[in-house]
């Protein structure tokens, strides 16, 4: 095996030393993106890198992958870990014939020279292949949903999208990986805002969390050269009460079962409108959400805003924004 370059997200290089720029906030983990000529093999609705797209394949998200030679990247690696700056490293790969060999390889090289904890964001990969990357020191591995329902998952990246996904196959490889890595270090994406309803959203969460899955989430990002480059982004309000939905659920304060939903929508938590201002006021379920140390700096916002996901703690003015938004404080300030 000879892997010379590697995808880097680029504020993960800046903070590697690999490249110079400004960053408003600094990547506390480095994302990397397995390098290839050439594009995904499966075709999501949403992704630059689709079989399909015409997009930028420097591009996942809103950000930009440059690539770097291998051997800086795990140097740069093993520095920024050394100095605390990177808690985390996380692998994205693209799906082609062989990743999984490629991702063990780029995993068992990282291992060799930190310590640093490594996920793995993947498509299925079958029990025995996680096994491998288990052996090449991954700690946690991501299957993503991104849908909340098969329906939209079937639309976006599945059958009816050409791809190559089952929704079944996803719900099984996240099975797989909580027996192999354990419980709460699998992970699974989800997209808000693919046209699924709140209360499809707090369902999925529910049913990863008694899984033993640890649901991630992300605002939906319309990326030109995609199919959904027309596809709106997510309202404020509807991601905020989403975040609240998380938070409950992934700290066990409330089931699913406990939140109330009309049309879809939830109009109770379950919990007191005391406890809601305070939830709020912590600032925490707007944070990034993920594995531990992953903030993914504007992945999914322009820095200008509106922000979807926190980076760092949201300030005090963030937070009065944040309570307009969710409408728990009028817009004049009283
Ligand atoms: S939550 Fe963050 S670190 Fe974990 S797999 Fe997703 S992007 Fe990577």
């Amino acid at each position: 095996m000879s892997l010379k370059k590697i995808r880097v997200s680029l504020g993960s290089a800046i903070v590697l030393g690999l490249t110079e720029g400004m960053i408003s906030a600094e990547p506390t983990t480095a994302y990397l993106l397995t390098y290839r000529r050439g594009r995904c093999l499966a075709n999501c609705a949403f992704c630059p890198q689709a079989r399909f797209s015409s997009g930028r394949t420097d591009m996942l998200s809103r950000v930009t992958w440059p690539a770097f030679n291998l051997n800086d990247v795990v140097k740069g690696i093993e520095r920024a870990a050394d100095d605390g700056r990177v808690k985390r490293v996380c692998i994205q790969a693209l799906n082609y014939p062989g990743v999984q060999d490629d991702i063990a390889y780029i995993s068992a090289y990282i291992r060799s020279a930190s310590d640093v904890p490594i996920s793995v964001s993947c498509q299925p990969l079958k029990y025995e292949e996680m096994i491998k990357l288990r052996e090449a020191g991954v700690e946690r591995v991501s299957v993503s949903l991104d849908a909340a329902t098969e329906e939209i998952f079937t639309k976006i990246k599945g059958e009816l999208a050409t791809g190559p996904y089952k929704w079944q196959t996803h719900l099984d490889a996240l099975k797989n990986a909580v027996k192999v890595f354990g419980k709460m270090k699998a992970t699974t994406h989800l997209i808000v805002g693919l046209g699924e309803r709140e209360e499809d959203i707090a369902y999925i969460m529910q049913r990863c969390v008694d899984m033993g899955v640890f649901p991630a989430l992300f605002a939906f990002t319309p990326v030109p050269g995609t199919r959904m480059v027309n596809h709106p982004r997510p309202p404020v309000a509807y991601y905020r009460r989403v975040q609240i939905a998380h938070y409950l659920i992934t700290h066990g304060i409330r089931r699913f079962e406990d939140m109330k939903f009309e049309s879809g929508y939830i109009f109770d938590f379950g919990i007191s409108t005391n406890d809601l201002h305070s939830i709020v006021l912590s600032g925490e379920p707007f944070l990034t959400s993920g594995c531990p140390g992953c903030n993914r700096p504007y992945y999914n916002e322009d820095p200008r805003g509106p922000i979807y996901n926190y980076p760092r703690k949201p300030a005090a003015e963030e937070i009065l924004e944040i309570e307009k938004q969710m409408g728990l404080r009028k817009n004049d300030g009283r």
